[in-house]
């Protein structure tokens, strides 16, 4: 079986090695999971998740009577935390996730990136994907990069033509160093084709599967004092439960089909790798 994350975390090592603008990514620290998205379905083929960023400022909910403007209720102050993910003795940066069997799908001449890669094969999609995904890593400070407009401020969106024709100089530049072929040759074959030429496709995913670790909320104990001019009750927050500390005794791998997953009995682990 292939272990198609794990072909994906080699492929990123290679092209950070070779690609200047994304030498400074410390791959150790970027975790490739997999998660469900199946290919005839819309959605994203990968995403790239922070997980390194600091605790927000301390915030409250409130609610206002519509006609004086005071304040009716508040929630408890409260902060969001990203979770902690480690594996082994590694602390987990980011981590980037890759929709399967969607992503394994992904074609150029269905894209809108085809008018940017004339004359290359369809795979190229996947490489750009990969590259888009590494590119939202922000070299400057922990988060998502964020992208400066020509007059100098900060677009609201993470995206913008500059940061899609900058992958595309990225991709190019990437087959330019002439890689060899072996770190990406997996990327041109169709999940149909993967399955039959591996006896099956395999990705490491979390245990909570679908889920996987996302920032969540925190009361904060002990509560500061009210915010002034907000004399009003609190409202305690009701929260899910979640887990908020990741190992690799929470990762896993997963045999993933045309439509659904299966986990695998943990002895494949290292027959999978
Ligand atoms: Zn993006």
């Amino acid at each position: 079986m292939i272990d198609y994350t794990a072909r994906l975390s080699l492929l990123m090592q290679d092209i950070v090695a070779r690609v200047p603008t994304l030498s400074f990514i410390d791959t150790s620290r970027v975790l490739v999971f997999a998660r469900a998205g199946r290919a005839n379905a819309e959605g994203a083929y990968a995403t790239c998740h922070c997980v390194c960023l600091p605790p927000s400022e301390p915030g409250y909910y409130f609610w206002r009577d519509r006609r004086t403007g005071q304040l009716t209720r508040r929630s408890e102050w409260f902060v969001t935390k990203s979770p902690q993910v480690r594996i082994g003795t590694r602390p987990i940066d980011y981590m980037v996730s890759f929709a399967l069997p969607r992503f394994c799908d992904q074609m150029l001449s269905r894209s809108r990136k085809q008018v940017h890669y004339k004359g290359h094969p369809n795979w190229v999609a996947k490489l750009d994907t990969i590259v888009h995904e590494l590119y939202h890593i922000d070299p400057a400070q922990p988060g998502i990069r964020r992208i400066e407009r020509a007059d100098g401020t900060y677009s609201a969106n993470c995206h913008g033509e500059r940061f899609f024709a900058d992958v595309v100089a990225m991709v190019n530049q990437y087959l330019d160093t002439k890689p060899n072929p072996a770190a990406y040759d997996f990327l041109q074959y169709s999940f149909d084709e993967l399955t039959s030429r591996f006896g099956g496709l395999a990705g490491t995913a979390f245990r909570v599967f679908p889920s996987y670790p996302q920032r969540y909320t925190e009361v904060l104990d002990p509560q500061p004092e009210a915010p002034t001019g907000a004399a009003c009750p609190v409202k305690p927050l009701k929260l899910p439960r979640v887990t908020r500390q990741f190992t690799e005794e929470d990762l896993m791998m997963r045999e993933f089909f045309r439509d659904g997953s299966r986990r695998l009995p943990s002895r494949n682990r290292s027959a999978a790798a």
